[in-house]
């Protein structure tokens, strides 16, 4: 009975997986329609990808825009999209919106440019992206913040590259059949370089095991960083930036700007930092790994933990 039950519960639990992820692809599937429609027009559908999902980040993370349900987040304030000087945003005339500069176009013909509609939104965005030399130009005549417009370019680049929506796919930053330890460091006190709170979780291991990618990203950061040591700075799809620091080495030939899978070996555990270039040895051999996220308006961090537990068991 014992065994028919947990038979039942993992076919049950497998099956439910399954859905999970046939879910997930007719979603991506769902938005690439609305993603691929310009095409033609010159704008590529990761361009209006990674605007969609940089509003995707960043809606759960602030009070002062609108949360959209569904599977395209992006929404045009209402002041760009009828224009600042509009008297009525009730009138949805193509005509007036366009006198008054605002960006909101009809462009499924139905005559009306509906902020709501997402054919208009989406055919409004690739509008302004044509209207600018670029598409890096237009995002920063859009979000005027240099940060946002390099996030959404690499969000962009990645979906590019790898030619999909579908990068969710985490690992755990050590390769797992080599010994580790780690436990919740978040907000500890720090060791060295004055006042700090500890940003981020220590996993010990031994010198040169490896150190992997933990999400699809783009290399932001390789370098030497007094506190750090060697380290790598990598941005995913979510607006996070994960830090790793302390590093003996990196992978060999790895540079700044590169794109990385999860699962790719970056690097390799050591006890750099703490100093000069080249220090080491100061403390035991760890890997210090950090998340970042950003809201579209600042960068803060928050305990890896949940996230390692995570996928160390996945
Ligand atoms: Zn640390």
């Amino acid at each position: 009975m014992k065994t028919f039950l947990a038979a039942t519960l993992s076919f049950l639990l497998f099956y439910s997986t399954a859905l999970a992820e046939e879910n997930r692809q007719t979603l991506l599937n769902e938005r690439l329609i609305y993603y691929t429609a310009y095409h033609h027009q010159g704008v590529p559908w990761y361009y209006l990808a990674a605007i969609d999902q940089f509003e995707r980040n960043i809606q759960p993370l602030r009070q002062d825009i609108e949360k959209k349900d569904g599977p395209l987040a992006l929404t045009i304030p209402a002041d760009r999209w009828f224009g600042p000087l509009h008297p009525d945003q009730s009138n949805l005339s193509p005509y007036f919106i366009g006198f008054f500069g605002g960006i909101g176009q009809d462009a499924n013909g139905d005559g009306k440019a509906d902020p709501n509609d997402p054919e208009d939104i989406f055919g409004s965005m690739a509008d302004y992206i044509n209207s600018y030399g670029s598409f890096k130009d237009a995002l920063h005549a859009y979000y005027e913040r240099k940060e946002s417009v390099s996030q959404i370019m690499t969000i962009a680049e990645l979906y590019q590259q790898f030619n999909t929506l579908d990068l969710y796919t985490h690992v755990f930053p050590l390769q797992k059949d080599y010994l580790y330890s780690y436990r919740s460091t978040w907000g500890g006190k720090r060791g060295w370089g004055g006042r700090r709170m500890h940003e981020g979780t220590d996993l010990f291991a031994g010198y040169g095991t490896p150190v992997l990618a933990t999400t699809y990203g783009k290399i932001e950061a390789l370098e030497w960083n007094d506190y750090g040591g060697w380290r790598v700075g990598l941005r995913d799809i979510h607006n996070v930036y994960h830090y790793y620091a302390h590093l003996s080495s990196f992978k060999e030939g790895l540079k700044q700007g590169d794109i990385v899978k999860a699962g790719d070996l970056i690097g390799y555990v050591g006890s750099s930092g703490y100093g000069k270039e080249g220090t080491s040895g100061k403390f035991p051999p760890h890997l210090h790994y950090g998340m970042y996220i950003d809201n579209g308006k600042n960068q803060w961090a928050y305990d890896p933990t949940p996230s390692l537990r995570k996928w160390e068991s996945s």
